[in-house]
């Protein structure tokens, strides 16, 4: 790590533990911060706080109280999953104290470069593809974020001979300051998380916090297919790494008469790319130009692209059952992800969709549902997925209480060739504490099926 007495002494108060929070403040104790831990949930709930508390540290939990602010603070980290809306939050920000998200430490402390990627959908994907696709260069990659460890705790055994590859989300991009990577990535920007953000353009504003300290030296790479990506990266320092599926980059990645081109180097035929769907041809290209710049041998990637068929839960192939190929993509939490994953496929898809209801229509999902066979709906959307299907035209709709029962209506309904594609549009929490266990349940559920 370097700098590590920048925190000695220095007033922390953290706010939100989980993952990330119990990380930064196990560090931050470390490294001799005067440290207050405060989290909502109860002590006795909170095993993440006792932990903390046995060792020394300062926890006040149940509440969030205001009067924290009354001590000295010099800055807060900031769970990213603790809106800005929240009282202690926004009587902070009124009084002027920096409130940052635990990257924002990582990066300050980091002494390996930071591939750093961002964007709506994408992220873990492309994130596991540049991780593979560097394993056989000159410095050694680790994984931060979403998959895997807390950025906090990856630096802490990271040296210059590293890189780490990082998922960044909006909320933890926003809690940034001075964070700076050498690589930044943005792959694609929807209406998403509008209920933290408020509109599409502070969520915008956040994500292109990814590039708000690069310097020369660095890079960022941008889809530029995407007008919204091009518009956030236009003032972006640095070198620009543009991909695109449609147009030839001569400075990038591109698609050129059925291959995979960086720059004026043939990497692969598409044929040859183990991993389904046109969106992926979008991570594919982003993971390529985001390692290429870093030393990435062009024999390990194309021994990745041959061989890694996707992160669980995102279209995962799962089993083929009389001729009919179930595909597990819970992780599309959104429209454009459900979008992205039916059109991944030529067969005749039946759809498996529906889950927390955050307010919003499917009007979006209405073109892609024109190419579907047959929509089960189920969850708290069921009926606004059904309305969605009817306005698609499509012939066959189903209800069915849960993902599990699910599975076993898409099968009467389908013929052999077809795909069995769960992609729900939607968020898990209505019905599944998770997206992976509404994942798992759906295998589960696939194999028992296969298994009868
Ligand atoms: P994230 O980490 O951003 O949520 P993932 O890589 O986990 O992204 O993929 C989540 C889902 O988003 C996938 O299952 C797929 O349906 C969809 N998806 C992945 N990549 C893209 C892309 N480039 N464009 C649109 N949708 C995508």
């Amino acid at each position: 790590m370097k700098d590590i007495h920048q925190f000695k002494n220095q007033h922390i108060l953290i706010i939100g533990l989980a993952k990330s929070g119990f990380a930064a403040s196990r560090l931050l104790y470390q490294l001799g911060a005067t440290i207050t831990v405060n989290d909502a949930k109860p002590l006795e709930e909170n095993p993440e706080a006792r932990q903390l508390e046995e060792i020394g540290v300062r926890v006040i939990c149940g509440a969030h109280p205001l009067s924290l602010l009354d001590e000295p603070v010099d800055f807060i980290v900031k769970n990213p999953g603790i809106p800005y809306s929240n009282p202690l939050i926004k009587e902070a920000v009124r009084r002027g104290i920096s409130v940052v998200t635990e990257v924002e430490l990582a990066s300050r402390l980091s002494e390996a470069p930071l591939i750093a990627i961002t964007g709506s959908n994408g992220k873990t994907t492309t994130t596991t593809l540049a991780v593979e696709m560097l394993k056989e260069s000159e410095k050694i990659p680790l994984v931060a974020g979403n998959i895997g460890t807390v950025a906090c705790e990856v630096v802490q055994h990271a040296t210059t001979d590293n890189i780490i590859v990082t998922e960044l989300s909006s909320f933890q991009l926003q809690g940034t300051e001075t964070f700076h990577p050498k690589v930044a990535v943005l792959l694609n920007l929807f209406d998403a998380h509008l209920d933290y953000h408020g509109t599409k353009e502070k969520y915008g504003q956040a994500k292109a916090k990814i590039f708000s300290n690069l310097t020369d030296e660095d890079y960022h790479v941008v889809n530029v297919d995407d007008p919204c990506v091009l518009s956030l990266s236009e003032r972006a320092k640095g070198i620009k790494i543009p991909f695109s599926t449609k147009t030839e980059q001569k400075t990038g990645g591109y698609i050129k008469a059925g291959a995979i081109y960086f720059q004026d180097e043939k990497i692969i035929d598409v044929n040859d790319i183990a991993l389904p769907g046109k969106h992926n041809l979008e991570n594919i290209l982003a993971a390529i130009c985001a390692t290429k710049v870093m030393g990435a041998k062009t024999e390990q990637i194309q021994s990745v692209l041959q061989t890694f068929t996707g992160v669980k839960h995102r279209v995962q192939y799962v089993e083929a059952i009389n001729g009919r190929r179930f595909y597990n993509d819970s992780k599309a939490t959104n429209i454009l992800a459900a979008n992205a994953a039916i059109s991944a496929f030529t067969n005749p898809v039946i759809l498996l969709a529906g889950g927390l209801d955050r307010g919003n229509e499917f009007d979006e999902l209405v073109p892609a549902l024109k190419k579907v066979k047959a929509v089960i709906a189920f969850g708290q959307t069921q009926e606004k997925i059904v309305k969605a299907a009817i306005e698609a035209g499509v012939a066959i709709i189903k209800k069915a209480e849960r993902v599990e029962d699910g599975v076993p209506l898409a099968y009467d309904v389908s013929d052999e060739g077809d795909i069995i594609l769960l992609s729900p549009a939607c968020a898990s929490w209505d019905q599944y504490k998770t997206f992976e266990e509404r994942g798992d349940s759906f295998i589960a559920t696939v194999q028992n099926l296969k298994g009868q």
